[in-house]
Formats: structure tokens, sequence, C-alpha cells
């Protein structure tokens, strides 16, 4: 099935156990290149984690990397923008890591990413939001945002549908909303956003599974349940529930610790609690300490996750990953900055943090480490590409290959 791929025989297959990725010491990984300045980014972030790798473990781990196709490089090579192979390695092998995919204009896929996290069920987008000493941010205190983020990503507007004003369809629904007693504004457009028990489920807990795995405080379910009840809000009452049925020991509602616990926690719980989301976003700002994990139906996710993302300094170094059950795709969260294709000028931060998240799902945190710390260093030595260069004063201006270089130049002095 995949032998136009090159899979290295010297490679394992990353197994899993309880959603889990095993340690396995030479896993083979899949990497989508991207478009734009997709080509530039994934070079300086593929140089970053193998000698990490190298540094950390000599040869006792090395990645066995394996090109697959999407986008603009895979409708050269085979007609199509998403070649079945590639999603079929992904489901066979279980990790890749992407840069940004170009939207084809005319070409039958609204988005590359979201048919790739709708045909690999991959419901979990995973972002964490902190701030890296040095980076240029907009708030004060940026130090203060410290949030990952767990938001749905295969239901809410990614599985909506629309229908145009004045349409038959659009019309049908008027009429049939007219039926269940709702009267909408003759010739309205219509959308139609479903959220469902499961699908809400099963993505917060895995916000609740990492708040234990990392001993955080705190989950908060960000909704928009004062208006839409029956969607965003059950989203908020379904994550309550899943909390007492499956994490009981572990969890407390923030209702309960009021009621019975006079606001403090009792040890070694983590305290459940709801913010509606126009709340959160002014939270977000004004107190950033107090919050650790957010679980996010899909249209609220997207909002917070950029805006985060710029408090701490902008889409170039906000990472992101895709998880489904038993694989996972990790992600550049910016777009292809087409202006930039080739000139080996963007930072590549963006895709090598993401990197570093998926060295941190294989369990090889000391290299995942390393990159953090040379990253961070290469930050505060102001040896930075022209979007961090033109917010700071007296730094030095690097290409996208350079900053690369300089943060493996940090790793082996550390
Ligand atoms: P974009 O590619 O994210 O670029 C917007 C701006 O963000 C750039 O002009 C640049 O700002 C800054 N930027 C992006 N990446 C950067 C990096 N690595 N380093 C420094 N600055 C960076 O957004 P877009 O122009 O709206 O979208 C272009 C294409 O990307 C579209 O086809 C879109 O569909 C696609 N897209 C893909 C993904 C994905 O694959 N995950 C996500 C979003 C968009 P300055 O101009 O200020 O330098």
């Amino acid at each position: 099935m995949f032998d136009s791929l090159n899979i290295p025989t010297d490679g394992q297959k990353v197994q899993f156990l309880n959603g889990k990725a095993q340690d396995t010491p030479n896993p083979i990984i899949g990497f989508i290149e991207g478009d734009g300045i997709g080509p530039d980014i994934w070079s300086a972030t593929q140089n970053v984690l193998d000698e990490a790798v190298r540094i950390a473990y000599d040869s006792n781990k090395q990645i066995k990397w394996v090109e697959i196709f999407a986008g603009e490089k895979a409708h050269k090579k085979t007609g199509e923008w998403l070649p079945q192979q590639t999603t079929d390695f992904i489901k066979e092998f279980g990790l890749a890591i992407k840069g940004p995919l170009a939207t084809p204009i005319g070409g039958g896929i609204r988005s590359l990413n979201v048919a790739l996290r709708k045909q690999l069920d991959l419901y979990a987008c995973f972002r964490p939001c902190r701030w890296f000493t040095g980076v240029p941010a907009p708030v004060v205190e940026p130090q203060n945002v410290n949030m990952t983020i767990f938001r749905e990503n295969t239901e809410d507007i990614y599985a909506g549908a629309e229908w145009e004003a004045g349409s038959e369809a659009s019309k049908e629904f008027i009429a049939l909303a007219k039926k269940h007693g709702k009267i909408l504004r003759d010739g309205s457009a219509i959308g139609l956003k479903p959220m469902s028990e499961f699908g809400s489920k099963r993505l917060i807990k895995k916000a609740i599974e990492y708040a234990i795995e990392k001993k955080l405080p705190t989950v908060t379910l960000v909704h928009k349940g004062n208006i839409m009840k029956f969607t965003e809000g059950s989203f908020m009452e379904w994550g309550y529930e899943l909390a007492k049925e499956e994490f009981g020991a572990q969890t407390i509602s923030e209702k309960e610790l009021w009621d019975n616990h006079n606001g403090v926690a009792p040890a070694g719980k983590i305290v459940i609690r709801d913010r509606i989301a126009d709340n959160m976003f002014q939270q977000a700002l004004l107190r950033p300490a107090e919050y650790s994990v957010l679980a996010l139906p899909n249209l609220n996710g997207d909002y917070m996750s950029d805006a985060l993302a710029a408090q701490v300094g902008g889409l170039g170094i906000a990472p992101g990953a895709n998880f489904g059950d038993n694989r996972a795709l990790f992600e550049a969260t910016h777009g292809t900055a087409p202006k930039y294709s080739g000139m080996d000028k963007v930072n590549p931060g963006s895709l090598i943090l993401s990197g570093v998240i998926m060295l941190e799902y294989l369990g090889w945190t000391e290299a995942a480490d390393l990159i953090e710390a040379g990253l961070e260093k290469a930050i505060q030595d102001k040896q930075v590409t022209y979007d961090f260069e033109r917010l700071m004063t007296g730094a030095t201006l690097l290409k996208c290959s350079e900053f690369g270089n300089e943060i493996i130049k940090n790793m082996k002095s550390a």
C-alpha cells in the first residue's frame, strides 16, 4: 500500500497503550512539508529535531522520517490535494507532523486542514500557550499566561452546514422552525452547528486527563450556554457530568468547592468550572494566572487559541497538535504566508515547538527540554527572525535556517 513512500526498514511503528505512545527507539514518523513557507520552516525544524535527539540519546534513538504528501506538492505529483495514501499512512503509523497548507482554490476541498482532521478523526486540537522569556508581547505581564487549550475538532461549525438566504433549503428550515414554535425572519441565511454528548465528552476527557497527568489545578469549560442552551450549554453540562462519573476521585466542581470547602480545593483535586466565552476573553487578559487548562467547543476554541497566542507573542511561535485515539498530527498553527515563500525568512518556531510536543508525546522529554531551552536562549540573546527583530531593540536579524542553527548551537553548548 505504501510502496512509493520509501518506508525505512530499520524503523518501527509506534505502538499505543491506553492512548499513550509507547517508547519506540526508531519511530517511523510522517512529515508533510507544507506549501508557501512550509519547506523553509520544515527544513529548519527537521534539523533541530534530529540534532536534539542525537544530543539527548546519542545513537540510541533516531526518528525515521517518511515524506507524505498533501497540498500543492501532492497535487503536482498525483493530481490530488490530499491523496488517500497520506491519510492511510497516518492511520497505519499513528504520527505525522506538517507545515501549513494552502487552501486550494476551486479544488473541491474547503480546507485541507479540516479535511485531515475529519478524515483522521483527530478530535482534540491541543494548543499550549505560554510565554518564552524575551518574546515581544503586547501585554504587560505575558509571563502570567500559561494555558493549554483543548478545542473540539470535529463538531460545531466544523460539522456545520449553511444555506444561502432565499434558497429552497433555507426556506424549508424557516418553515420547519415555525412548525416547532420558532419564528425566524423570512429571507434569512441558515446555519447549523451540531454538538453531541459523545463528541463533547471525549474532548473534555482528554483535557481532564492532561490536567491530572500534569498536576494542574483547574479545567475550565468555556461556552456560550447562556444563549445557546442546547449546544453550548450542554457542552458545559456534559463536562460536569463526565468529571463526576469518570474522575470523581480526582476532581471537584467549583460549586461544590464553594458549598462545602470555603473555596479551597482539597489537596490533589482538580477544580472543574465553567466560564461564558465572552467573560473568558476578559479573564484571559485580566487574570490569566488563574487559568491552566481550557476545554472549548470548536468555534470558541478557534478564537481563544489565536487570542492567547497573540498575548504571548503571536502565531510565529504558537505550536499545535491534533489528537485522535492512537494517532496525532502535529502542526504549525499559522498559514503559508505566500509572500515569504522560498525567502528563508520567517520564524520556524511554531513548527519547531510543535515538534517539541511530538517529542513529549513520544516520552522523549530530554530532547524536548533541550529544544525549548535552546529556543528561549536564542530569543534572550536577541538572535531572532524578522518578526521579532522588528519589535526588539538591538536584535540581530537571522534567516529562518539561521534561527534553527542558533537553537542547535545553544543545545550543543548547554
Ligand atoms: P498566514 O499565512 O498565517 O500569514 C499571515 C501573516 O502572519 C504573515 O503575513 C506574517 O505577518 C505572519 N506570519 C505567518 N507565519 C509566520 C511565521 N512563521 N513567522 C513570522 N510571521 C508569520 O495567514 P494568511 O495569509 O491568511 O493565509 C495564507 C494561506 O494559509 C491561506 O491559503 C490559508 O488558507 C492558509 N492557512 C493554513 C493554515 C494551516 O495549514 N494550518 C492555517 C491558516 C491559514 P507579516 O506580514 O506581518 O510579516
